[in-house]
Parts: C-alpha cells; structure tokens; sequence
C-alpha cells in the first residue's frame, strides 16, 4: 500500500539529516518512526491525529503522564524567568531537601543531565574515594551509555560465559580492552556465586552498582539476601555500593531503598525527579560525597556541566514531587494490582502461556511460564525477546504503547478505566503478535 502518512513523510526527511532516521534507538520502528505531537493526561496524540495511552511514560520518566498542572505552571514561571544561568539558584537547593528527605541514605546530593552521568559520577566518586579503579555489575543490567556500565548486555549467548564467570562483554564495538577488564561481572540473584565472585576480585573493588528491580535482566526483584550479600561484603572488602535508582526511585515514598530495606553508600536517581525535564542526580553519605566539596581545596572528582541542575529540572522536579505523595504511590500500587488480575485473566482466556514481572507501578510482559530470575533465565523465555517485541507492535496498533521489551509504567494520571482499556488492547493484540510470527 502507497504510504502517505506524515510520520512516513516526516521519516524521509528524517532519513536525510540523520543515521537511520533516527536518533534514539529506543523509539527507532519499521517501516518508519511515529512522531508525536502532543501529550494529555495519560494520551500520546501523533503527527497524524491517532490517540494511543501511553503504558511506558518516555521509559518510565513521566510518573504524571502529560497532566499535571502544578508541572506545568512552574516550568511556565521558570522559562519566563529564563531556563538557564551560569549561577547556582535556590531550586537545586528545595530538591535536594525534598530528595534528602525521601531517601534515607541519601545526605548531599548533585545534578546531572542525564541517569548515564548520574552513574557515570557515582563510578568516578568510588573510584577517587577508595583509591580503586574496578567495580561489579550484574548480567544483563541496563545503567546508561558511559562505556564501562554498559556492558555485557550483548544479546549473543555465546559471548556470556559461564555463569559461574560471566564475561565482561562489550556493547559498543571499539570499547577498549582497559575498560572490559575493570569490569567485574555478576550473575543478578544469584547469591552464593555472585559473592564468590566479588570475594576472589579481593580489594581491588571500588564500587557494586546495582539496580534492585534491573528492567533489562527481566524487572525481577532482586532476592533480599543477595542485596544483604552485597551490603556485607562490600563493607568487608572497603568497597562502595551504588544503588541505580534511576528508575526504581518510583517504587515508593522513599525509594526502592526504603521499599527494599537497602543502605547504599552512593544512589543515582534520573527520569521522574525531572518531572519531564533532563535531569540525573548522585546522592550519598556525606563522607563520600565530599570527593566533591570545593571548599577543601581542588576536588578530587571535578564535575560541572553547562546545563546540570537547570532550573527548568529543578522546577518541574520540585512540582513533580510535591506531587508524588503517599497517597499517588497507593494509587499507582492499585492500577498495578488491577493489571496483574486482568492480564493473568487474558492469558488464560487466550491459552496463551505469559507472566508479568515487577512490582509498584512498574510491570515487564513476559511470554512464558518459566521462572525468572536474571538475565540469562530471561533472555531464553518464550522464544527470546523477538515475540514481546511483535507484541508491542501489535498492541501499538491497538492503542497502547509499551517499550519493545514489554516494559510498561503507570502514571498517577491513570484510573481504573485506563488499566481496562490497555487490558482490552490486550485482549485484541495478544492474538495477533502470535498469527504474525
Ligand atoms: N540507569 C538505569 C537503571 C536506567 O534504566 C537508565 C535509563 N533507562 C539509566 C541509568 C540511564 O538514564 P538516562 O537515559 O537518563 O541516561
């Protein structure tokens, strides 16, 4: 059929200014990308005037949907004030008290653009902190684009290892030999192992980064005694545990830390704490955080950034928490619990083998019944990932928009209608991403 829509015209044009057509390989589809206009309440309405909910809120990002006032009206006043100064203001100061406030680790903080530097910083502040230059990570776990936390995400079993070794493997072709060798990697839930592995690696650690609930090794939590385990023998081996909080910020009042009982030496937040906006942050004990106080001479982790802390963040930060109060976290948890009973119901209904992952207002689809635990357990379920990934095609025709993995987010700005209509999506999708294999 002859293609005259305006995102397919909008992507010819796109194709000629950059690599693809593209500029974010998270939102990149075939045969062309789907260009948004414009956000209202939980809705995307694209270029060509089709209404879809928005089920994953940029990645997870966008914990109000396109609602909320409150957002609005502040980056309103910031942008009439003007959106960026080579001066400190008092927003940075209001979010990190409320921040502070939340996460009880947490005692100063700093701004970032972006959750890639957010972990990027943590990794150099436990690096200058502890005088070590390697640190551990879990198979398969996501932390942003800086090259050492992004590996051994590769989706070639072949490259993995044994699990009782895991490989430190690449993700981006060129990533020098230095940087996979101070990588150590651990399997995720995996605790005996995990722990033999960071005890053979001795002090020559800086730093575990962990996320509790790692969307990319399945949105599995993490075991309490793995987290116990990490806890005690990073304090044994004097090396720092950075928990990633850049997404699991939103499991609740005071973080997945409060909602897991963690006691992290350094935390990385991002997304929500935005309210929409760029913005990345690394928080932690005051001891370890003063790697950065200019006060004390010259720093031993400089870090500036001509847009970190922007009042625009700061602003729709502050407006997006003022927001998040108890009371939307027991929303969100209850639109959860709704989508677990429909969807257990649609796949019975179907015969169709499936399971979700998660917990709060975060949910992973998963097309099989098998037990999972961690990346590898995840990567094989149903057939690998190419079926979720048919499934969100199918559902983005039906009206609901997912990311391609299956990961979804809910929003305070969701009711109890909005979970049945991506229920009923569903129901008509899940059909079909079988009949097109
Ligand atoms: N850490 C985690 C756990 C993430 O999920 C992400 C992004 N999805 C990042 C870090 C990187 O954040 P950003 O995309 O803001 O760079």
């Amino acid at each position: 059929m002859f293609e005259t829509s305006k995102s397919a015209t909008l992507y010819d044009r796109a194709k000629k200014v950059m690599p693809g057509g593209n500029t974010r390989h998270t939102v990149f589809r075939q045969p062309h990308q789907v260009y948004a206009l414009r956000g209202h309440g939980c809705r995307i309405t694209d270029i060509d005037g089709d209404d879809r909910i928005d089920a994953v809120g940029n990645f997870t990002a966008l914990i109000h949907g396109y609602g909320s006032e409150r957002i609005r009206e502040a980056a309103r006043r910031q942008i009439d004030a003007g959106p960026c100064f080579g001066m400190a203001t008092e927003g940075e100061i209001r979010l990190s008290e409320m921040l502070c406030e939340r996460l009880p680790s947490v005692e100063l903080l700093r701004y970032t653009n972006s959750g890639t530097e957010a972990v990027m910083n943590a990794i150099k502040v436990a690096r200058a902190f502890t005088g070590r230059s390697r640190f551990a990570k879990c198979e398969g776990a996501y932390h942003g684009t800086y090259d050492p936390a992004e590996t051994s995400q590769e989706a070639r079993p072949e490259s993995w290892g044994e699990i009782d070794n895991p490989a430190s493997v690449p993700t981006a072709k060129g990533t020098p030999q230095g940087v996979l060798d101070d990588v150590v990697v651990i399997p995720f839930n995996n605790t005996p192992v995990a722990e033999a592995i960071l005890r053979a690696k001795g002090n020559s650690l800086a730093a575990v980064l962990v996320d509790v609930m790692p969307n990319r090794a399945g949105l599995v939590p993490a075991k309490p005694e793995f987290l116990q385990m990490l806890r005690r023998v990073t304090r044994e081996l004097g090396a720092l545990l950075i928990l990633d909080e850049v997404i699991t910020f939103r499991l609740g009042y005071h973080g997945a830390q409060g909602r897991f009982g963690v006691d992290p030496d350094l935390t990385t937040l991002g997304k929500v704490i935005g309210g929409g906006f760029p913005i990345g942050a690394i928080g932690g004990r005051r001891e370890v955080m003063s790697v950065f106080d200019p006060t004390i001479g010259s720093p031993a982790v400089p870090h500036g950034g001509t847009f970190s802390a922007n009042p625009m963040s700061m602003m729709a930060g502050i407006a997006a928490l003022e927001d998040l109060t108890p009371v939307s976290f027991e929303h969100l948890e209850s639109l959860g619990e709704l989508f677990d009973a429909g969807i257990g119901d649609c796949f019975r209904r179907h015969g169709i083998e499936g399971q979700v992952t998660g917990l709060g207002s975060l949910r992973r689809m998963h097309l099989s019944n098998a037990e999972l635990t961690d990346f590898r357990s995840t990567f094989a379920a149903g057939d690998g990932p190419k079926r979720v990934a048919a499934l969100a095609r199918s559902l983005f025709d039906e009206g609901v928009i997912i990311a391609a993995n299956g990961l979804m987010a809910f929003s305070t700005a969701m009711t109890p209608d909005d979970i049945q209509e991506i229920i009923d999506a569903f129901d008509r999708a899940l059909p079909k991403a079988f009949s097109k294999e």
